[in-house]
């Protein structure tokens, strides 16, 4: 019998559920694949429906949790065994290793600049805008902020030719190309699962471009470009020329409620997040002229119909509803032409625009399948994680002990995804009481929230 809870996924749904056990008094293991915790939420500029800094809101629980002393993060690993039952799950864990003592580096950065493939590797964590080095830190605000050597890039590790400046470069001598690979074994006697989502790649939705034409970007794409901590600097700049976008086009269900791709289903977020784009890129510039293409505006949340209302009013956006058949592009200037059928003007008509953003369908994250097999839980038509009754207990699995949570369930926004940690974490500090654990404290004077 164990009194620990598993945490799968470390995005904002994942640590309310550390700090809230852990304010329970409850152990805590968080397994999180990346070499940060924070997840999508941390690498977005703002956030509806308040407009509130993304980071600046997550980075204190990031920063919480990790330091809590009843969880323990660990990074850059994946669960790949899973036995046993509720109240005593062996579970194994394979760390991925860093070639950095995680104990000893301070995050200085001088390891980051002295690599000899500094700014020469596309950097994916702003969606390759920027680059990188094989000796990186994630992004600024990393949780924990420890750099990390890429394997696959790594001169030195994958063909045994660099002089390593690195290594002199790091005072702290943390940088360790002797680390291996290690597999964890921990006791649990629940496990919560929380990670999160991905974006589906529109290349396949080919009449709108991307791929093709340059200043035709996705949503994610957006969030980084505007990012003050982003590449750019938080300048929205088109890719073929660096010039400002004045007219911006978004287009929204891309890949999803279409049936070609696979998703039918609404992601229930884009038409929010594109209002917030679209006023992001006004309160930037107030000559920016934004026109949302949506299929239904589906701003169902308490204040979202407000939020849309004051976008067409005090931020000036354009709410057009059509789906756009097609969108070509000025060889010379790179303007694109957004066609589209004005389903209230009537006839088909084209606009043409400096840069268009897609909004494309929330996907389970990549994966999935494999961690379902682990776990045994079962996956839905979708491939998300499929609840044992989504009415009446949407965080169970069809496995005791085991809950589900997050945008692994379904595509949600960051106020459902911390909802459904908090009722997760009870979940899973029932189900231990219920096996003969520990019963669940209620959080007090050490609630950190
Ligand atoms: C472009 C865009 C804009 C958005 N804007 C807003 C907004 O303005 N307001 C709002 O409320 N919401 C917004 N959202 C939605 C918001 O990002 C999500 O609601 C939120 O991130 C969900 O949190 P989560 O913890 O469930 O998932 P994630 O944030 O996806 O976190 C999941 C974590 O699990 C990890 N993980 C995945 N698989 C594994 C594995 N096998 N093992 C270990 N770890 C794993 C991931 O690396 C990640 O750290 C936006 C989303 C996008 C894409
Ligand atoms: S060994 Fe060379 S390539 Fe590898 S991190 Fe150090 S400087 Fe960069
Ligand atoms: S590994 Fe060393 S040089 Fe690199 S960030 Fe950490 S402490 Fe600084």
């Amino acid at each position: 019998m164990s009194d620990s809870v598993l945490v799968i996924g470390g995005g904002v749904c994942g640590i309310q559920a550390a700090l809230d056990l852990g304010d329970k008094g409850l152990k805590v293991k968080m397994v999180e694949r990346e070499p940060s915790i924070g997840g999508r939420m941390a690498l977005l500029d703002k956030v509806f429906p308040t407009n509130d800094c993304s980071i600046c809101i997550l980075a204190p629980k990031m920063i919480t949790c990790f330091n809590h002393p009843n969880v323990e993060v660990l990074t850059c690993a994946e669960v790949v065994g899973v036995k046993g039952k509720a109240g005593d799950f062996k579970v194994k864990v394979r760390k991925k290793a860093r070639y950095v003592d995680e104990d000893k580096c301070t995050g200085c950065d001088a390891c980051t600049q002295a690599c000899v493939l500094a700014g020469r590797i596309p950097d994916e964590w702003n969606q390759n805008f920027g680059t990188r080095g094989a000796s990186y830190i994630p992004f600024m605000q990393a949780v924990p902020r420890v750099a990390i050597i890429d394997g696959e890039k790594c001169l030195r590790l994958t063909k045994g030719k660099c002089k390593s400046p690195c290594l002199e470069a790091c005072l702290r001598n943390a940088i360790d190309f002797e680390q291996e690979d290690e597999v964890v074994d921990l006791e649990v006697g629940s496990i919560i699962v929380a990670t999160g989502l991905d974006m589906y790649d529109p290349t396949p939705v080919t009449e709108y471009g991307y791929g093709r034409f340059a200043n035709v970007i996705h949503s994610m794409e957006y969030e980084r470009l505007i990012n003050a901590s982003g590449p750019t600097g938080g300048h929205i700049t088109r890719r073929s020329d660096g010039e400002r976008p004045k007219r911006i086009a978004y287009i929204q269900c891309v890949g999803a409620r279409d049936v070609r791709s696979g998703h039918p289903y609404c992601c229930s977020v884009c038409c929010m997040y594109a209002t917030k784009d679209a006023m992001l890129a006004y309160m930037h510039h107030d000559d920016t002229e934004n026109y949302i293409f949506y299929t239904d505006l589906r701003a169902f949340g308490r204040g979202f119909d407000e939020y849309i209302k004051r976008g067409a009013d005090e931020y000036k956006i354009n709410y057009i509803r059509a789906r756009p058949g097609e969108i070509t592009e000025d060889p010379v200037t790179k303007n694109l032409f957004v066609w589209y059928d004005d389903t209230e003007g009537g006839g088909v008509k084209s606009m043409e625009v400096d840069m268009v953003v897609l909004s494309t369908a929330f996907v389970p994250p990549r994966g999935i399948e494999e961690l379902a097999a682990v776990l045994g839980v079962e996956l839905d038509e979708y491939d998300f994680f499929k609840a044992s009754d989504d009415l009446l207990a949407p965080m169970d699995s069809c496995v005791p002990g085991i809950y589900i949570a997050g945008a692994c369930t379904r595509p949600m926004d960051v106020t459902d995804a911390v909802t459904q940690g908090g009722g997760a974490a009870d979940r899973a500090a029932q189900a231990i009481a219920q096996c003969g654990g520990k019963p669940p404290a209620k959080a007090g004077a050490g609630d950190r929230r």
